[in-house]
């Protein structure tokens, strides 16, 4: 049973959202360390991205699991869980409906900024906060740097996720 008052809620969710942004500044440190040099939320750009690295033509979107669904996807009906990601499997027991809209809401509006990043010859890589956990960040960080490698020699390629 959640006994949690609106207010309680709304704290609860900034907090959440604020420990989303620490995966985001993870991948700027290693791009800095490793010589990228990147925008952070580019406002020209539509839906903001992340981190934008011109050299290569690349956007880079850092993932909260939780409020971005990991492994969701819109079906032009309903969410339908693709592939499992813990940290997206559960949603709150109450005010089903509220938190339903809510991540159908992000679900479409991150689908609907991939397709306009697709479609102005960006390359994307989606980076999910839980492949930075310690024990698979490093494999991560190699996939990036591989990929935006292969993007600075030839910058065209489909959108990838590690
Ligand atoms: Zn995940």
């Amino acid at each position: 049973m959640d006994t949690v008052t609106p207010e309680q809620r709304s704290k609860i969710m900034s907090r959440i959202r604020s420990r989303d942004t620490k995966p985001e500044l993870l991948v700027r440190r290693m791009l800095f360390a490793n010589g990228y040099r990147f925008r952070v939320c580019d406002r020209r750009i539509v839906g903001h991205p992340d981190i934008v690295i011109p050299r290569c033509r690349a956007l880079i979107e850092v993932r909260g699991c939780f409020w971005h669904r990991h492994g969701w996807t819109w079906n032009g009906r309903k969410l339908v869980q693709e592939t499992i990601c813990r940290d997206a499997s559960s949603s709150p027991a109450s005010n089903r409906g509220f938190w339903q809209e809510k991540f159908r809401r992000n679900v479409r509006r991150d689908a609907e900024h991939e397709r306009q990043w697709a479609e102005e010859g960006w390359n994307l890589i989606v980076v999910w906060a839980c492949a930075l956990k310690p024990s698979v960040r490093e494999k991560t960080f190699r996939f990036i740097r591989r990929t935006l490698e292969k993007w600075r020699e030839k910058p065209t390629a489909p959108h990838v996720s590690p």
